[in-house]
């Protein structure tokens, strides 16, 4: 195969403090791959300016006017998401000339060194190569604890995700045309591309500390985007729903008959009535309809951003 032309897609949000040391470390693998003729002369950076608020983009606009074979990007109006800004830098590449992209954070918190692993089994014929992370050691125990849960439930629920890949990944240009094919506007791509790739390989990398600047992911995103990939991949929590009120549905039809029996034989079991036990049965029961109704409105939430079918993004400047 020959040398495939290789595109560094990088979301950027507020990166003002790190991106400069990013492209620059992100060129020289570039050149350094080129050098031992494992990519294209061809290749280049790929930047996302997600409506970033600080100087990020002047920092592009910079580096793409001294560079502007090596350094192209596309800026959004506003910001729209991390999600959204990897999946517009793939999706954009269209207009690009390039065989193969890795979508790669700009913090450097990812091991930029296996890159050059990456197009290897690119070249050996994988269209599609997930990054692993090796440990979580940088990560929060409250952090390590919820990933670990996510998988599980997602798993559990049918929806099948590679644990700890997150969005490190090589994609070849035939799983670039197929993910456009995916319009959803809620897009949760671990999940996606679990079901564009057959059997995708793996590369291990170590997870870094972030070089500068902060992460742009609290507790609650983290959260929101373990309840879109459930609420995007799998319908079992409502079949669970349904199934949760058949059980109660059975469990008070019995309690009715025994009344009816106490009634009927005189029987005293069940005739101490006491109020902690009502109220806990009530508010039991009342916590589950609650859980019930959310179950329901995660879903109908969903339908309701995907029949509006608004745009997943507005690209405002191109610099190509
Ligand atoms: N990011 C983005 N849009 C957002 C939030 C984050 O494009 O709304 C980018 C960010 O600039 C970084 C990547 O997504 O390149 C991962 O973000 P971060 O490092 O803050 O996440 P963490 O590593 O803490 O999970
Ligand atoms: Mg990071």
């Amino acid at each position: 195969m020959q040398n495939p032309v290789l595109a560094l897609v990088i979301p950027c949000y507020n990166e003002e403090e790190v991106l400069q040391k990013t492209i620059d470390r992100l060129c020289s693998v570039l050149s350094e791959l080129e050098q031992k003729q494992e990519i294209s002369e061809k290749s280049f950076l790929f930047l996302v300016n997600d409506g970033s608020k600080d100087k990020t983009f002047s920092i592009i606009e910079e580096n793409h006017k001294n560079n502007p074979q090596k350094i192209k990007a596309i800026s959004f109006v506003r910001n729209f998401g991390n999600q959204k800004a990897i999946l517009a830098g793939m999706l954009e590449l269209k207009n690009f000339e390039f065989d193969c992209c890795i979508t790669i954070d700009a913090d450097l918190q990812q091991d930029e060194n296996k890159i050059s692993e990456f197009v290897q089994k690119f070249k050996e014929g994988n269209d599609l190569v997930y990054g692993v992370k090796n440990d979580r050691n940088d990560d929060s125990v409250i952090k390590k604890i919820c990933a670990l849960s996510f998988y599980k439930v997602m798993n559990l629920l049918g929806a099948k995700t590679c644990p700890n890949h997150s969005e490190y990944r090589l994609v070849g240009r035939k799983t670039v045309e197929a993910l456009s094919e995916y319009s959803e506007h809620n897009i949760f791509l671990r999940g996606v591309f679990q079901e564009l790739g057959n059997n995708p390989a793996i590369v291990y990398y170590d997870v870094k500390k972030r070089e500068a600047g902060k992460s742009k992911f609290s507790m609650f995103d983290l959260f929101s985007l373990a309840i879109q990939g459930i609420t995007s991949f799998s319908t079992v929590p409502l079949r669970l729903v349904t199934f949760t009120g058949i059980l109660i549905s059975f469990c008070s039809f019995l309690l009715g008959l025994s009344a009816i029996l106490e009634k009927l034989f005189n029987l005293s079991v069940l005739t101490v009535p006491g109020w902690a036990t009502i109220v806990a049965a009530i508010s039991f029961i009342g916590g589950i309809q609650i859980l019930c109704i959310g179950i329901i409105g995660e879903y109908l939430g969903q339908i309701f951003t995907e029949v509006k079918a608004r745009p997943r993004y507005i690209v405002d400047k191109v610099l190509d």
